[in-house]
């Protein structure tokens, strides 16, 4: 469901990194929806243009803007910066959102495997919050959102690599929550599964997945013993991502909200 907001965000600009699809995409439109700028960005050129084509159907187009941008790439990050405040003059809440999970056991994961996980999940932060810090100390209420896994709390053996890069994360975004208060909150959600784009690669990679995806994603939700019984959608994602990323959040710092349909099983 997608949430109808009642405050106006006009004037407010929001970066969203892999803003092309999934959870990103629906935040995107989230913050649209609600009067803000967005700008978005993503490696791949044609799922970006698709995304624009979409917004555009929906969305003043003057509030929207995308770039071809890998987040790993300290140089491409930072002349994204320089072109977001160039265009909307300033930055308010930056969403890190691009990646995706390794699929992979202790056994499989090769040195190589190890590093480029690690330099995702730790670089995919690290960059463009440096890149957008001093933009959005400027803001009023400038924030920082963090979209991460419930991987980084509760550990799967077939995700090995990505459940130990996503508690090195989350722990580096509890420090820098630390760090960079008061004038930069940053806070973080922590998924279980939401249907998004890489659940569909991961189908159609599947040779055993059969040919409809829905009972395909029923299956999985069964099969894990999610108590809500389904997937989450990007828009349950995009809700929270919304509280934390504007001043209905403003006294909520370091803090994670579990988007797992019950999946948690740690205490606190
Ligand atoms: P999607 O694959 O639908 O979207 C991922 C987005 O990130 C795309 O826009 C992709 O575009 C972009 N992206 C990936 N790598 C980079 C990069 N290096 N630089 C710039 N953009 C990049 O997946 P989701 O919406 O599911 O994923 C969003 C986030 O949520 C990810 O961090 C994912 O790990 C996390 N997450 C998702 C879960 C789920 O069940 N869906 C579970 C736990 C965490 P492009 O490929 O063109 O660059």
């Amino acid at each position: 469901m997608t949430l109808k907001i009642s405050g106006d965000f006009s004037g407010r600009t929001i970066v969203v990194t892999g803003g092309s699809s999934g959870i990103g995409l629906a935040t995107t439109k989230l913050f649209l929806g609600a009067g803000a700028n967005v700008a978005i960005c993503g490696r791949d050129n044609t799922r970006l243009s698709n995304a624009v084509v979409e917004l555009a159907g929906e969305f003043d187009g003057d509030h929207v803007m995308a770039e071809t941008c890998d987040v790993l790439d300290k140089d491409q990050i930072d002349a994204f910066a320089i072109n977001v405040v160039q265009r909307f003059g300033g930055v308010d809440t930056l969403i890190n959102n691009a990646g995706q999970a390794r699929l992979s056991t202790f056994e499989d994961t090769d040195d190589a495997a190890w590093r480029e996980e690690l330099e995702l999940k730790f670089f995919s932060v690290i960059y463009p919050s440096k890149g957008f810090q001093s933009h959005l100390e400027k803001s009023e209420s400038g924030a920082i959102v963090c979209v991460s896994s419930l991987l980084s709390r509760q550990p799967e053996a077939h995700l090995v690599a990505t459940s130990a890069a996503r508690a090195g994360q989350l722990s580096l975004i509890h420090s820098m929550a630390r760090e960079l208060a008061p004038a930069i909150r940053v806070n973080s959600i922590l998924i279980g599964v939401v249907d998004s784009g890489q659940w569909r690669r991961r189908f159609e990679a599947d040779p055993d997945a059969g040919n409809d995806y829905e009972i395909w994603v029923r299956d999985i939700s069964k099969e894990k013993g999610i108590p809500l019984g389904r997937f989450g959608t990007p828009d349950e994602a995009a809700n929270a991502i919304f509280f934390l990323g504007t001043p209905y959040s403003s006294y909520t710092t370091g803090a994670t909200i579990d988007i797992s349909g019950g999946f948690s099983r740690h205490v606190g």
